[in-house]
């Protein structure tokens, strides 16, 4: 339901956290963020408010300057802590809103090319889709990410990290708003920009259709036909 990506030069999971507060005002029923700790995806996910993924970062606290978060409101399965997302392969993770229409046909086909799913979600396939390009069809994260999204139908938005991939982040949005915010050194993604207020005031809101590939200092835009688009940086009144 909310989500909140961080390609940064300081601890990313508090950020993500307190962004995720911040997106609280959209409903939820559980929680979780992932980062890249020594290139490996490791994960933290709670099931009700954040409080309880609070009690869990604090118990486990996860490091990495790399990150996404994410409130979700359940489609398809139940608001479990195994359902919650982030969802990740060992290769990438994702964080994700909305509805993939067609996840029952990709999740036959992923489970044909033994992918084994872990969740109810319609969200999981978004994971085993990308790493079944990155495996077995040699393509690059970039090249993965812009083929997969080909594949899906629905309105979502959704943030890719990739195992490995300090200065990589993918963001989608189809149907659903997406922002790019500029930081000092950092970049990030969110659901809104208020989610980003105490990071950036400086925005760009995604068309749709748009993906994105954002390192830690600059963000380049494809529209829906992978050219590259510019799209207007605004500096937003939302304050932190
Ligand atoms: N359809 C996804 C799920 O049920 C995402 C829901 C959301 O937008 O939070 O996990």
């Amino acid at each position: 339901c909310g989500i909140i990506g961080i390609n940064g030069i300081h601890d990313a999971s508090p950020r993500l956290v307190e962004g995720l507060r911040r997106l609280e005002y959209r409903g939820y029923d559980s929680a979780g963020v992932a980062t890249l700790v020594n290139g490996h995806i490791e994960r933290r996910r709670a099931e009700g408010k954040l409080a309880n993924l609070d009690m869990k970062l604090r118990d486990q606290p996860l490091s990495g300057t790399v990150g996404i978060g994410h409130t979700r409101w359940a489609t398809h399965g139940g608001p479990t802590e195994n359902n919650a997302h982030p969802h990740a392969t060992k290769r990438v993770a994702v964080v994700h809103n909305g509805i993939i229409e067609n996840y029952q046909e990709l999740k036959d086909e992923l489970t044909g090319h033994g992918y084994v799913f872990e969740s109810a979600t319609d969200t999981e396939v978004i994971v085993h889709l990308v790493t079944y390009y990155l495996d077995q069809h040699g393509m690059t994260p970039v090249q993965a990410s812009a083929a997969a999204f080909k594949r899906f139908t629905g309105a979502f938005a959704l943030v890719l990290i990739f195992a490995g991939e300090h200065e990589l982040m993918i963001g989608a949005r189809h149907g659903t708003p997406l922002a790019v915010g500029y930081g000092d050194g950092e970049m990030y993604l969110a659901s809104d920009a208020f989610a980003l207020a105490p990071l950036t005031n400086r925005i760009c809101y995604l068309e749709d259709g748009d993906w994105v590939e954002v390192s830690r200092t600059a963000a380049i835009v494809h529209d829906a036909t992978d050219a590259v688009v510019e799209r207007p940086v605004k500096t937003t009144a939302v304050s932190g």
